[in-house]
């Protein structure tokens, strides 16, 4: 069986650390496997490297700051495979470049375009065990470029799909993708499946196991992820296509997400091209718009709300300031002491009442509702940042996510 295994910083953390994750790898190799290994920065590395490249620059050169942070998965993977060298195995590590992960041209964010991986399958076909380099590749411009924070899920999962793996295993510090965030509501529990489309929404909203280009990845090209823990080994949560023939919980999981801003611009003239011009500027400046709200107009005025990433938003209020001055609104606020919370399930799609649920779930606790965006399968609100605990809690109380079923 073809395997890759991909381990997060908290798994290769220390010396101890890398040499029990060498013990496993060796372990699965030894079954009569073949075993991929991508691996992130030890511990808080790359933290340090980019507090280190903003120590020496006001704002860090993209093509130097990547080529400083793929540092970090470098030692990790010499680490990794000297320990394993020392176990016997034969191990070889390759940087993204060399393992041929090709990307855009975009630093910082890049996104992969194809993976090669010839020197992979060659270790591969010598009895070894291939180590890559976590979150990063080369450009077609041929620089060294990075995926994003988290990207060596990406890069997992895309070599999975390239070498046609059976399943790609995400080790990390937790047992797998629970029904809330385990910190805030001790009775959550570990799913034992979830589907690539429940498992994208949860990612999407605060989920913070996997990264979502990740499961995008390994929804386009099928393949099963399985996201276990380093620390006990115990099997972990499969993300998998959803499968037609097994009953659908309703609601899978409830998640939070405290990473927004709100921003509202007031006494907007209702016309056709006002919403574009706003939001067209945004875009052009890159700023990342989510939830849109437009109320009911009044006497031919509108409110419109948004939300944007708490550190986008400075830069959203420079574009709104101004286009809300031409498109003469009256005034433009902001909150950034809020979250959103969002109830995910597969089985919404032919269940109603899920969203009244869900609203008077809110209310009983006195929860009120600011914005609230859905799609087939997920339900968001953006409520006060204060009432964030109570609401995940109460909604997975509600939904009785607590229940084995
Ligand atoms: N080391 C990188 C980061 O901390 C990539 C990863 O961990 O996936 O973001
Ligand atoms: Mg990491």
């Amino acid at each position: 069986m073809l395997i890759v295994q991909k381990y997060g910083g908290s798994s290769v953390a220390d010396p101890d650390r890398i040499r029990a994750v060498a013990e496993h790898i060796v372990r699965a190799h030894a079954h009569g496997n073949q075993v991929v290994v991508v691996v992130s920065a030890m511990g808080k590395t790359t933290d340090d490297l980019v507090r280190l490249a903003h120590d020496v620059s006001q704002q860090p050169h993209g093509r130097e700051l990547d080529m400083l942070l793929t540092a970090g998965e470098r030692i990790s993977m010499a680490l990794l495979c000297m320990a394993m060298i020392d176990m016997g195995v034969h191990a070889v590590s390759f940087t993204g470049s060399q393992a041929g992960i090709v990307t855009d041209t975009v630093h910082g964010k890049a996104r992969i375009l194809e993976v090669k991986g010839d020197r992979i399958r060659e270790t591969l076909a010598a009895g070894g065990v291939a180590v890559v380099a976590g979150f990063q590749g080369i450009s077609t411009d041929k620089a060294i470029t990075t995926l994003g924070r988290g990207g060596s899920d990406t890069t997992a999962v895309a070599i999975a799909a390239a070498l046609g793996a059976e399943v790609c295993e995400i080790y990390t510090d937790v047992s797998g993708v629970f029904t809330a965030d385990p910190r805030l509501v001790p009775e959550a529990r570990k799913l034992a499946r979830v589907s690539f489309d429940e498992m994208l929404e949860m990612a999407a909203t605060g989920g913070r196991v996997l990264a979502l280009r990740s499961v995008e990845f390994a929804r386009s090209y099928n393949v099963p992820v399985h996201v276990r823990s380093s620390f006990t080994w115990e099997p972990g949560t499969w993300v998998v296509e959803e499968d037609p023939a097994m009953e659908q919980a309703v609601i899978s999981g409830v998640t939070h997400d405290e990473s927004d801003a709100k921003v509202t611009i007031a006494q907007v003239a209702d016309r056709p091209g006002v919403a574009a011009a706003m939001f067209r500027a945004l875009a052009d400046e890159a700023v990342n718009v989510d939830m849109i709200v437009q109320n009911v107009s009044t006497a031919g005025h509108t409110d419109i709300s948004f939300t944007v990433p708490r550190d986008d938003l400075r830069r959203a209020l420079t574009v709104v300031e101004k286009v809300a001055a031409e498109i003469e609104a009256t005034g433009v606020t902001y909150d950034e002491d809020v979250a959103r919370v969002t109830i995910v399930g597969a089985g919404m799609k032919t269940n109603p009442g899920i969203a009244a649920k869900m609203f008077e779930v809110l209310a009983a606790e006195g929860v009120n509702i600011e914005m609230i965006s859905t799609s087939s399968i997920r339900i968001s609100c953006v409520i006060p940042q204060s009432d964030v605990e109570k609401a995940v809690r109460a909604l997975h109380a509600a939904f009785e996510l607590d229940q084995v079923v």
